[in-house]
């Protein structure tokens, strides 16, 4: 061997060597712990900043032959690539055999999904950047850059412009949407996009063919690769065809093709499927200009802007149109929503058209306050959307705050409105406390110093004080609320959590609880089951036990009964929301087998744990339907079996005013506001069995009554419930809701 090659060995076992041990000490952070999109994605990027010195030496290394071959450069740069590459994964697969109980193979077909593309674009890019510059290694180096850039900005332009929250970039990888979609898939999309990837990668490497066929003396002809690069160039445009008509890398035009319906208002327009009957349609154009124009007054922006809103069918078609399946988004710079569609309308609604009408305030290229331009100050952003959000579930921003700050979870204010700190805290706990420190400093201070902020003056500067000031006025202001220990328990339900960052094997968890739904939803239980322990044994969490239970219930109630006890006994005292959860279930349980008693033992053992008012009200009924006959035939019903209609005809019937209420709820849950009226006054002349059935009985009677074109009706019975609500996130839906009760056109 000569000194020369030795050397070269050497070097390239020292470069292995450390790209093994970087993947050993990276597969110790989170997400990163198990091979995956992370993993691939730290894979291409190590390719692209590898490339440029192996694909010019390459290159420099052909030049000198008398018949140059790009293609032989290629092939040795990318053969040093995949070398490095693999060195990285496996140093990474190392760790996670031996120190993780993350399985290996889970999200493995990410990885060369994502990075080995983006090593041959590199390789053949910088092969023709040696072959462009030859002799000139830092020209070549400074043409593989440009490139780089060019492909970058591209991506960004077209993120910028479209639709979509992913990115796709053939040289850095792919970004597959929002951070809260956890259980990633290797779908079509990333396939035909990749397929692109390698179409590019030949009309490069056509081009540098053209290039060292031209440069030999005397220039030879170049037939050969003006055809491979026509017929690669011919690939690229095929591929977005076929992206666009599958929706799999949609354009505005194919989404609103699978939607199919549109309706348009002055202040929103709204696309939506177009099996949406029409009322609902208006009715939804109407909540959503409401909202616009309230935001936009809360706002100081006249005149309000035209806000585009995409309501999408069902998570699966919106991931694949948006990239984003559960995870709602806005582009605030364009005034553009993807959002879920439900029962009574989207519920994130609102939250969305702050970030839409915000992004007038922010001005800028992205529409929200941020740093360097890209910096987001997410903190802002999201406190200001929820600040401004009626409240959805039981308790107000501030309540929610204050019960966090007992449990010592409360992020510090000067974490919350810098870029990184949102992002490292806990999903729910980032946005529950930047919602309420908002809302404190506009119910405080007014909206103009938040407005200021938001439109990227420094906070201190804008509030004239040191954050650490308002913090403290903030704190001070929530020590002085009282927490109910309803709301102690639903705190720790929500804010203990850790969040993807906090769980072990995130991603793989994630896929095994979503693929143990779908096959609980497909009625294969004893597989969702396993799936579920599968989880479970990775997760360490006994909620995955409280799904093995469920999933079993029907099939082999023995065998639920021992998930559910398993469950419990790993909770031990902790988690009470949890644990009331699993007792309903056992509770279920025994009622299916006859055994009332020990049914209504159990409901009564969950009701005592202080559950949220859904679980309570349900509890409660079950337990009068177990004890009083005048209820026995909603049984069937609460359990989800036998005859709905029947047994809702008979609850209508009954005496116990419980039994109206229910089948006045279903009534109004279907939308048939005319049945559910008189069930719904009858369920209230009675006497129910606690204020949280008042107060759901009189919100669905004045809705039910808004609806019919009562306006005085529903205006009574909200002030009624503001006058019985014992919660204050009651009181403010109810005054939201009837302020929003007006004529509606079409309402007799
Ligand atoms: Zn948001």
């Amino acid at each position: 061997m000569t000194d020369s090659r030795t050397r070269r060995l050497a070097g390239w076992a020292a470069g292995t060597g450390a790209l093994a041990a970087l993947g050993f000490r990276l597969a110790g952070l989170p997400l990163l712990e198990a091979p995956g999109w992370e993993l691939g994605m730290v894979a291409a990027l190590l390719a692209v900043v590898a490339a440029a010195p192996l694909g010019i030496s390459a290159a420099r290394q052909e030049l000198p032959r008398g018949r140059p071959a790009p293609l032989r450069a290629f092939a040795r740069a990318s053969a040093g690539l995949l070398l490095l590459q693999a060195a990285l994964v496996g140093g990474a697969a190392a760790r996670t055999a031996l120190f993780t109980p993350c399985s290996l193979s889970h999200g493995i077909a990410f990885v060369p999904a994502v990075a080995l593309p983006s090593a041959l674009a590199a390789a053949a890019l910088s092969t023709l950047a040696g072959f462009l510059a030859p002799g000139r290694p830092l020209r070549g180096a400074l043409l593989y850059l440009a490139g780089v850039v060019a492909s970058l900005g591209t991506t960004l332009l077209e993120g910028w412009l479209g639709p979509s929250s992913y990115l796709l970039d053939h040289l850095l990888g792919i970004w597959p949407g929002p951070i809260y979609d956890e259980a990633l898939s290797l779908d079509r999309r990333l396939l035909l996009f990749r397929l692109g990837s390698l179409a590019w990668t030949a009309a490069l490497l056509g081009v540098a063919q053209l290039v060292a066929v031209r440069r030999r003396t005397p220039p030879g002809r170049a037939r050969g690769a003006a055809i491979g690069i026509a017929l690669a160039l011919f690939t690229v445009g095929a591929i977005r065809l076929m992206g666009a008509s599958t929706g799999d890398l949609a354009t505005r035009g194919s989404i609103d093709r699978v939607l199919g319906g549109r309706l348009t208002g002055p202040l929103c327009d709204i696309h939506h499927p177009r099996e949406k009957p029409a009322a609902e349609a208006e009715r939804l154009l109407r909540d959503c200009q409401a909202d616009v124009a309230e935001v936009s007054a809360a706002l100081g922006i006249s005149p309000p802007p035209l806000v585009k809103v995409w309501v999408h069918r069902s998570v699966e078609e919106k991931r694949r149109l948006v990239g984003a399946g559960r995870t709602e988004f806005t582009k605030p710079w364009l005034a553009e929503i993807q959002v879920l569609d439900a029962a009574s309308g989207p519920p994130a609604l609102r939250h969305e058209i702050v970030h839409a009408v915000g992004g007038a305030v922010a001005g800028g290229p992205l529409g929200v306050p941020a740093r360097a331009f890209v910096l987001v100050d997410a903190g802002l952003v999201e406190g200001l959307a929820v600040a401004l959000e009626v409240p959805r579930g039981e308790w107000t921003s501030h309540e929610w705050a204050r019960a966090m700050k007992d449990l010592g979870l409360l992020p510090p204010a000067a974490r919350l409105v810098e870029p990184a700190g949102f992002f490292s805290a806990p999903a729910a706990r980032a946005y529950g406390a930047s919602g309420s420190f908002l809302e404190y400093l506009i119910e405080k201070r007014g909206a103009a110093p938040v407005l200021r902020a938001y439109a990227g003056t420094p906070f201190a500067e804008a509030f004239g004080r040191p954050i650490s000031e308002l913090e403290h006025d903030w704190h001070a202001f929530l020590g002085a609320m009282t927490v109910p220990p309803e709301l102690a328990v639903a705190a720790e339900a929500r804010f203990r959590p850790a969040g993807l960052l906090g769980r072990r094997c995130a991603r793989e968890t994630a896929g095994l609880e979503a693929r143990a739904q779908a096959s609980a939803h497909a009625g294969r239980g004893r597989e969702a089951a396993a799936l579920w322990r599968r989880a479970g044994r990775i997760s360490g969490d006994p909620a995955d036990l409280r799904g093995a239970g469920d999933a079993l219930r029907l099939s082999d109630p023995a065998a639920a009964e021992a998930a559910y006890s398993e469950a419990l006994a790993a909770l031990g005292a902790g988690r009470p929301s949890l644990r009331s959860a699993i007792l309903e279930s056992r509770g279920d349980l025994r009622w299916r087998a006859g055994d009332e008693p020990a049914a209504a033992a159990r409901y009564r053992e969950a009701l005592g744990l202080l559950p949220d008012r859904p679980r309570e009200r349900l509890l409660t009924a079950k337990i009068a339907a177990v004890t009083d006959p005048a209820l026995a035939a909603a049984g069937p019903w609460l359990l989800g079996k036998g005859d709905a209609q029947e047994a809702l005809r008979s609850l209508a019937a009954s005496e116990n005013p419980l039994g109206p209420y229910l089948a006045g709820r279903a009534a109004a849950a279907r939308g048939d506001p005319a049945t559910a009226i008189p069930l719904l006054e009858r369920a209230l002349a009675g006497a129910l069995p606690s204020t949280a059935f008042r107060v759901e009985a009189l919100s669905s009677l004045a809705a039910a009554r808004c609806t019919t074109g009562d306006l005085a009706g529903a205006r009574a019975a909200w002030s009624e419930l503001e006058r019985a609500a014992d919660r204050e996130a009651d009181r403010e839906r109810a005054r939201h809701a009837a302020s929003r009760c007006t004529v509606e056109p079409g309402a007799r």
